[in-house]
């Protein structure tokens, strides 16, 4: 008996360590041989079993082994059910799909991620240049920026603002030097726009948008050479103003279904007869239209009388045209949310353009769709990301400040634990955000256009930047509510919304996108047996779908063994990174436990669920959520490599890591709860979960750590929110809060002389009664401590105003203003 039981243990053993090592089919069918050999032998079955069991072998082992004969029994068989089942997918479909690189994503959708490789990525770094353009004309534009005239006064940057971007050329950092463009790397370009926002929103939208997915960018992977050489000098200095029209009101998310269209035909152009089209359109929510002078602009071109070529349906075509063009009705504006970034509608209708108007010319017809997703994963790295997380930094910066200077009950309020909690959730997601865009942008910097993390990043950065501006918000309580120059946490929160709604809105960039896209794209099998299904044909079509097939078993099975032995060694057998800090080296072991078992749950979702996982949004978007949590530790891990393991910023990773792989526990927990076939989810939990689900969520003696980190002046709060544009001037809202910030901490041990005097009755405070002064002439406190306490009670009470106005909200003032500085007469008189 003891026997059999040493037996079956090593059998099992076995066949754990074949299945956890991915063990080609080869030595699976000899370990099988041996096992059933050493089986037989042990137990001296009787002749006839081993006769039987030996012809059993006999017979399938080589249909295993045997790639020939296997194709032919087994997978072309699959092959066929597949091909069968596989949903066709349309053209835009499949260039969405192929659009864009995978990246670090694939080694995390393997369930196997190289902690080496990711560490050997060279931590992105800004060049001089960039960093010369920071420290001057970007800080000069956000001092000569005030967001409230902005956002309340003009509803627009002021002239000179716009002039100053346009001559300094922030409009084209992604437009080569050759052009006149900045050149600048996509950290660069990050670092701008992140510096703008911290200031101005409608400064950092107006940057990043002809920096982001549109005309320039189009141009300089389609463009002709005519093209590129006429427009973007002329982008790159500002002398176009540029905006991409491709929404409309039929199409929204779904996109691709836009009605615009455009019909090939004659025309005449300065008394010529030239090949064009007649197009009709009627876009909205686009931004910079109002002030455009080039719209890019999208639809669907149509050949009835076949001038292009055979296709009458050409497709979404992509063309440039000058908004002074006859027939361009441009110029209204939408007022997304008080936001002041110029909005608004463009419409045509019939309007002749030449076809040289397409991006890349007439062979560009009908590839508007494909040079669009191509497009879109650069702007989608950098653009949401960067603004999210500067975002982030400013608020954490500027709630730490307050809640060190407002206080209650006697306290600052950073110090009640209610408020404590918010504040260190706000730092501890600022680190992981400037984590997220700082991996991003470098992956593109690296070549990369990441699809799937790219949707990662827009997604998960906007969503935290949501919860940062409510926490900030509750920080502030009423200061945040009351808008005017003083508040500078409520524009912020006004304007969320947008970033969650554009560059693929959140809800469908989760459900749809982030898992859809990354389960084609990422896996190392799928795209390969699909390939094999609809684009190849015979015996091409059979040797690669087996070899993807089988390979995928392969993988599926280790997947479950490795998160299985992750389960119930608590991850001791994780990958590390060699060289790794020996503080995180739990972590990677945890992530890579998430990891086998993500791709193990995504592999049996697929099976279980097939092209019906698609319409299962509910379950997708959390498979979505595990990959994105994996992602999101990745950069936070490499985030703190990159910038020299400064033990100062451990407990931002601590309570990061934490609530990230906490987040994806549940995620996989509520997949399993809702799983469509109960008897797979119970399977699946014993597999993952095996002693139960033992990721717990931050403590709160770490959340304490965070918000201490922007409750105290230092290296590591600057750190955490570095690249923020903080004014110097004390006449400047934040500029007083950082000196009261300052003050009040150096004030703290004269605050304590006189809370004691008060306590022992030597001074007694009363309404008008000046406790300082008191302190002073009793000799509590010296002179010099007087004055410097006296400063800070002027910065505390300029700090904690709020703003009032007059009934008409001062609208007679601003408008006699503005109406002065557009008439030069009145200005010189
Ligand atoms: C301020 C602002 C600036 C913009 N700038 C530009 C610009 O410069 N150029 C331009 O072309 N466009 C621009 N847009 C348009 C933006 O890209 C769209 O608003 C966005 O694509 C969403 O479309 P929609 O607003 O019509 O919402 P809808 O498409 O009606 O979506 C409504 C909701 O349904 C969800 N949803 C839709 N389909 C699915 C699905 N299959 N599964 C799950 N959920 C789904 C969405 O996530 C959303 O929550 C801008 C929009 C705004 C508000």
């Amino acid at each position: 008996m003891l026997e059999i039981a040493v037996f079956a243990v090593a059998t099992v053993f076995v066949l754990v360590l074949l299945a956890y090592f991915q063990a080609p089919i080869l030595v699976w069918t000899l370990a099988a041989g041996v096992l059933l050999a050493t089986w037989a032998a042990a137990l001296q079955f009787s002749g006839q079993t081993n006769a039987v069991l030996f012809f059993v072998f006999i017979l399938i082992a080589p249909v295993l082994s045997v790639p020939a004969l296997r194709r032919r029994l087994v997978s072309d068989h699959v092959l066929a059910v597949f091909r069968r089942i596989l949903p066709d997918m349309s053209q835009t479909e499949k260039e969405a799909i192929d659009a864009g690189t995978v990246w670090w994503d694939a080694d995390l959708f393997s369930g196997k991620p190289d902690w080496n490789k990711m560490l050997a990525i060279p931590a992105p770094q800004l060049s001089a240049e960039e960093q010369a353009f920071l420290d001057g004309p970007c800080e000069d534009v956000c001092a000569m920026t005030n967001d409230w005239e902005v956002t309340h006064e003009r509803q627009d940057l002021p002239p000179r603002v716009w002039q100053y971007l346009k001559d300094k050329g922030f409009f084209g950092m992604i437009i080569p030097k050759k052009y006149g463009g900045l050149g600048f790397s996509a950290l660069g370009h990050s670092a701008v726009v992140l510096k703008l926002s911290t200031r101005s929103n409608a400064l950092g939208v107006s940057v990043m948008v002809p920096n982001s997915l549109g005309p320039a960018e189009l141009l300089l992977h389609y463009g002709t050479d005519a093209q590129k050489d006429h427009y973007l000098p002329r982008l790159a200095k500002g002398l176009e103003i540029p905006c991409f029209a491709l929404t409309s009101p039929e199409a929204g998310s779904d996109a691709a279904a836009i009605p615009d269209y455009g019909i090939v035909c004659k025309g005449m152009v300065q008394g010529r007869e030239v090949l064009g089209m007649r197009v009709t359109w009627d876009k909205r929510y686009i931004t910079l239209g109002p002030v455009a002078t080039l719209l890019g602009l999208a639809f669907r071109l149509y050949d009835p009388e076949h001038l292009l070529g055979e296709k009458a349906d050409l497709g979404i075509t992509c063309a440039l045209v000058p908004t002074n063009h006859p027939g361009v009705n441009i110029g209204r504006r939408h007022l997304p949310l008080n936001a002041a970034f110029q909005n608004g509608p463009n419409s045509g209708r019939d309007v002749f353009m030449p076809i040289d108007w397409i991006i890349g010319g007439k062979d560009y017809a009908g590839k508007g769709w494909m040079m669009l997703m191509g497009c879109l994963a650069a702007g989608r790295s950098i653009s949401l990301p960067t603004s999210s997380a500067g975002g982030a930094k400013a608020l954490a910066r500027v709630t730490g400040a307050y809640a060190r200077v407002r206080s209650q009950f006697k306290t600052p309020i950073g110090k009640l634990e209610g408020v404590e909690e918010a504040l260190g959730r706000i730092a501890a997601n600022c680190y992981m955000m400037d984590a997220v865009r700082v991996m991003t942008a470098g992956a593109v910097d690296l070549g990369e256009k990441p699809a799937v993390i790219s949707a990662i990043a827009k997604y998960h950065m906007t969503e935290r930047a949501r919860l940062c501006v409510n926490d900030a918000m509750d920080i502030h309580g009423g200061k945040g509510i009351c808008l005017g120059p003083n508040n500078w946490v409520g524009r912020g929160y006004q304007v969320m919304p947008v970033g969650i709604t554009v560059e693929g809105a959140n809800i469908l960039t989760r459900t749809l996108i982030i898992f859809g896209q990354g389960a084609i794209r990422c896996h190392p099998y799928v795209l390969r047996e699909m390939r094999a299904a609809k684009e190849m044909t015979g015996a091409a079509a059979s040797v690669e779908f087996d070899d993807a097939f089988t390979s995928h078993i392969g993988h599926t099975l280790s997947n479950g063994v490795r998160a299985f032995v992750h389960g119930i060694t608590s991850s001791r057998l994780g990958q590390v990174p060699r060289g790794g800090a020996p503080e995180t080296r739990h972590y990677y072991r945890f992530t890579s436990r998430l990891a086998a078992a993500f791709a193990f749950l995504a592999d049996v979702s697929m099976l279980a669920m097939g092209g019906a996982l698609k319409r299962k949004e509910k379950i997708s978007g959390r498979l979505g959520d595990v990959l994105s949590m994996l992602y999101l530790v990745s950069a936070t891990l490499k985030h703190y490599e990159d910038q020299g393991r400064n033990k100062e910023d451990l407990p931002l990773i601590r309570w990061v890591v934490r609530d990230l792989l906490y987040h994806a526990q549940e995620a996989i927990d509520q997949i399993l709860s809702n799983f469509p076939v109960k008897s797979v989810a119970t399977l699946l939990r014993w597999t993952i979960f095996p002693l139960g689900m033992s990721f717990r969520p931050p403590l709160d003696s770490r959340n304490r750590e965070c918000a201490k980190i922007v409750l105290e002046p230092g290296a590591a709060r600057d750190r955490l929110t570095g690249g923020v544009y903080v004014p110097k001037n004390e006449s400047d809202p934040t500029g007083v809060l950082e000196a009261a910030f300052l003050a009040a901490i150096a004030c703290e041990p004269i605050d304590e002389k006189l809370r004691k005097a008060v306590k022992k009755g030597k001074i007694v405070p009363g309404p008008g009664v000046d406790s300082g002064l008191l302190a002073k002439e009793n000799q509590i406190i010296s002179a010099e401590e007087y004055s410097l306490w006296q400063r800070k009670e002027t910065l505390r009470r300029n700090v904690i105003k709020v703003d009032d106005f007059p009934q008409d909200f001062g609208r007679a003032e601003i408008a006699s203003t503005l109406a002065q500085e557009k008439t030069p007469t009145a200005k010189a008189a």
